[in-house]
This record gives structure tokens, C-alpha cells and sequence, in this order.
């Protein structure tokens, strides 16, 4: 077997007994890199010189017998929306192609301080806006279970490093789904984080009121390690929570008595008949261990995607006012003026995507527009908080669908952005309101692409997220296995 088909908690444990050295498992690592990035694409820089002298320092700190951090020594990948210093932070933009950030986001600094060993940034949709990853200005991802499909977005490399062996753990963003779905699509574990739970300082904003960096891995276990080097109070970010947990675990062997609520609009129309038919099995699973399962109703659901498409653009446009082509980033080569520098420069320096969002953000905020949609979309937003808060009184944990269909093929929606949006049906309800969910897979379709099930929790529950999680996936084989990819 090779280092890199290892899970990182099992590294983890090899690295702390010495059955193998960081830089053994980091050349593992790069060699995997060398073998398949070629077909999946999934990294916009790689950092091998780094991690490789990072991993030697972890091995000598390892033999003098200094305490380290479980992550010590394990290679991990970031989605190139966070910030890292001195190494190029894109957000597949071109706006951003030559941005080297001066400063680590809080989240980076917290892993550097346990020795992370990062092997490079992982490729994305433009500022984090899509479901396919296909938004990239540099590149696209493809899905290494199969390589003529999209690895969903808009963490995509993030996700597709994990389940190819390229990486052993990654961080990515989720604004409106875009952990859980990548991980859905691409067969692997995938947390959204409580909003507050995990500093967004250095993470490049795209809706504020809605983003949240959370890990990727192979299995639950992972993820749970990783989000517990993560979380916690952040002093540059007001909307940081302390954590209270000094460590998450996810090794629960008994879920009698769980209330498990399944709303009847994830369920619907629109939601893939195989899909629907792997969550649902899953489900029986937990059922037959113990849990109580009962239908629920979260009728604000219908309006999900148009609020969340109004608050995010909102947001959005405002953010992104700052790439203006004078601080930092892309300027048009020639220009007459400041406002023809201004237009230019944004013009050719954002996608079409980013555009359509900053218009339509623009436009809902504009005075004659800002009650009919703006204001709307933010009481719905409490409206549906409400709907949630009230059905965790009746309940544990929710379980819907992560997506409403798998991987699909690549170019297949691109022209279509409604249909993209569509996509994130399932995924964005849970940013709206707030809360932390998980995307476990469970199974597979028939064309064999991997189903994901998504386990919502109240505001900071994510131990319980993790217990089911653990639960579920102890039964039904374990940690998933690097997936092969054809080269
Ligand atoms: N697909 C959603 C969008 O395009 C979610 C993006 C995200 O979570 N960053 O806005």
C-alpha cells in the first residue's frame, strides 16, 4: 500500500509511532501529484520545495520528542480563496493572477502553528460563484471518478485533490454549498461549519453573512480532526465563537433513540429518483440501528435559491468593488482616465459569472429595487431560521439529499445559469439559516458516480453531526478509498 492511500488520521497515528516520516508521506504525496494532476487538474500552484523542507523540520521536531499537533507532519491542500503568505492566492480569477498576500488568513497561521505541511492551492470556480468548478479562469477540474464530469463546485480541486490521493485532508469555502457538493460529487466527507465557528479572517470574501471555510478528507474522522485545528474565536473576525470542544471525535457506536427529521420539499420534485433512493436507503440504515425517523415540513424551502441568490449577490457586489485595478491584482494595460481604468479593468478582468453576480447584486440593492427583493430576501432569511429552530425542538438532526443529482458531465450546464443554480437547492437553506451539515456518501448511482447525504445539525452541533456521520459510515464500510484514476 502507499502513504497516500492512507486516511490522514491513520498517517497520524504512523507519523506519532514512527512507522513512517512526514517526508516519506509527503513524497507520496507528490509523487501521486506527478501521476495523475495531468488528468485531474485539481492544483493552480504546487508548494513541493516547501512542504518538503516544512516535513523535515516536523520529522526533526518528531525525533527530539517534542509534543505535536495530530495534524503535524500531514499534507494538506487550501482552496485558492485563502489567504496564504507569500504564495500566489488566485481565486481562479484573473483578476487576482498575480495577488502574493502579505498575510496568512487566521485559519493558516492556526495550522502553520501545527505544523501543517501544505502542498499548494487548489483550483476553484472565479471567487467561489458556481457549482462545477468550471468558472476557473486557469482551468478545469474534472471528477476523478470520472474524468468527463465535473468534480462540483465551487471547491472543486479542494474536493477532487482528496478523493484522488493527491492530498491527504483540504480546506475549501461554502457559501451556499460548496463544500458539501464538491464532496457529494467527488464521493468524499465535506463540513459547512456553524457561521462563527471558524474564523473567516484572510478568506477572500464573496457573500460575508454566508461564507465559512471547512474541511475535506476521506472520512469522517479526518474531517473531524481537521475542523478541530480550525475552529475557534478569532480576534480579527467580530462573528468569530469560541469553541468549546478541545477535540471533535467521530467514533459513535450507538445512535438509539436519535430523532431523525427527513422534510418532505428535499424530497420532491426536481431531486434525481436514484439519489433520492440512496439517501433514503441510508437513512433505513440508521433507522434499523435505532434512530426514530419522522417527515418533517420546511415550506420556506420553495424560496431558498432566490433569496440566497439575491443576499449572496447583495453581498458580492459590495465585496467586490475593492478589485478596482488600484491596490492590488489585474489593471488594463491602456487606459484614458481613472473611470476608463476602472471599467476596463473590470471588464476584462472578471468572468462572466462574477459579472452576472455583481449586476444582478447591484441591481437588487439599488433604491428604486432594495424593498422588493433585498429587503424580501432578508425576512425570509429569518422566516426560515424560525422553520429550522422550530423543527429542532421535534428533532436531532435533519437529513435531506446533498444534492439533487450527481456529477454531471463537464460543459453540460455552463450556458445555462439557472440550471447551475439549481444545483445548489439542498445545500443553501443550511447558509441561510446558518447552521453546520455534513455530506457522508452513500453509494453510488448506476453510471457509478458516487450520491452524497447531507446531515444537518442546530447551530453548533457538530460533534453530532460527526457521531452520526461516524455511525453511518462504520456501517456501511468504513473510510472511502482513493478513487482510481485512469491515466
Ligand atoms: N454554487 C453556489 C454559488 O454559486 C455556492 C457557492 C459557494 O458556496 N461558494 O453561489
Amino acid at each position: 500500500m502507499n502513504l497516500y492511500e492512507l486516511t490522514a488520521t491513520e498517517l497520524s497515528k504512523k507519523l506519532a509511532s514512527k512507522d513512517c516520516s512526514a517526508v516519506e508521506a509527503t513524497k507520496s504525496v507528490f509523487d501521486r501529484i506527478e501521476e495523475v494532476e495531468g488528468k485531474v487538474e485539481a492544483y493552480l500552484a504546487v508548494t513541493k520545495e516547501e512542504a518538503l523542507n516544512k516535513a523535515k523540520e516536523v520529522d526533526e521536531k518528531r525525533a527530539k520528542g517534542e509534543a505535536l499537533s495530530p495534524i503535524a507532519g500531514v499534507p494538506i491542500g487550501i482552496k485558492d480563496n485563502i489567504c496564504t503568505k507569500g504564495v500566489l492566492t488566485t481565486c481562479a480569477s484573473k483578476m487576482l493572477y498575480s495577488f502574493v498576500p502579505p498575510y496568512n488568513a487566521t485559519v493558516i497561521d492556526k495550522l502553520c502553528s501545527q505544523d501543517m505541511v501544505m502542498t499548494g492551492k487548489l483550483n476553484m470556480d472565479e471567487f467561489a460563484m458556481g457549482s462545477s468548478c468550471e468558472n476557473s479562469y486557469f482551468k478545469k477540474t474534472k471528477n476523478p471518478h470520472n474524468l468527463s464530469c465535473v468534480p462540483g463546485g465551487s471547491s472543486g480541486g479542494s474536493a477532487a485533490a482528496v478523493a484522488a490521493g493527491e492530498v491527504f485532508l483540504s480546506l475549501g469555502s461554502d457559501t451556499g454549498g460548496s463544500i458539501r457538493m464538491p464532496a457529494s460529487y467527488c464521493g468524499i466527507v465535506g463540513l459547512k461549519p456553524t457561521y462563527g465557528s471558524v474564523s473567516r479572517y484572510g478568506l477572500v470574501a464573496f457573500a460575508s453573512s454566508l461564507d465559512q471555510i471547512g474541511p475535506f478528507g476521506r472520512c469522517v474522522e479526518d474531517v473531524a480532526m481537521l475542523y478541530s485545528a480550525i475552529c475557534g474565536r478569532d480576534e480579527n473576525d467580530a462573528t468569530s465563537v469560541i469553541c468549546k470542544y478541545p477535540r471533535f471525535t467521530a467514533n459513535c457506536t450507538d445512535i438509539r433513540g436519535l430523532r431523525i427529521g427527513l422534510p418532505k420539499e428535499y424530497f420532491g420534485e426536481g431531486v434525481d429518483a436514484e439519489v433520492k433512493k440512496a439517501v433514503t436507503a441510508a437513512v433505513s440504515e440508521l433507522e434499523k440501528a435505532g434512530a426514530v425517523v419522522k417527515q418533517i415540513s420546511l415550506p420556506s424551502t420553495d424560496n431558498a435559491l432566490s433569496a440566497y441568490y439575491i443576499i449572496s449577490s447583495a453581498e458580492a457586489s459590495s465585496n467586490l468593488a475593492r478589485f478596482d485595478g488600484v491596490k492590488y491584482g489585474y489593471r488594463t494595460e491602456s487606459f484614458d482616465g481613472l473611470i476608463d481604468m476602472y471599467e476596463k479593468t473590470r471588464s476584462e478582468g472578471f468572468g462572466d459569472e462574477v459579472k452576472r453576480r455583481i449586476m444582478l447584486g447591484t441591481f437588487v440593492l439599488s433604491s428604486g429595487y432594495y424593498d422588493a427583493y433585498y429587503k424580501k430576501a432578508k425576512l425570509f432569511q429569518k422566516r426560515i431560521s424560525l422553520e429550522f429552530e422550530e423543527a429542532f425542538k421535534g428533532c436531532d438532526i435533519i437529513i435531506t439529499p446533498t444534492a439533487p443529482d450527481t456529477a454531471f458531465k463537464l460543459g453540460e450546464k455552463v450556458s445555462d445559469p439557472v440550471k447551475m443554480y439549481a444545483s445548489d437547492i439542498c445545500t443553501v437553506t443550511v447558509n441561510i439559516a446558518g447552521l453546520p451539515a455534513i455530506s457522508v456518501p452513500c453509494g453510488k448511482d448506476s453510471k457509478g458516480l458516487p450520491v452524497g447525504m447531507q446531515i444537518i445539525g442546530a447551530k453548533f452541533t457538530e460533534q453530532k453531526l460527526f457521531d452520526v456521520a461516524s455511525f453511518y459510515e462504520a456501517l456501511t464500510g468504513g473510510p472511502q478509498k482513493v478513487v482510481h484514476v485512469p491515466v
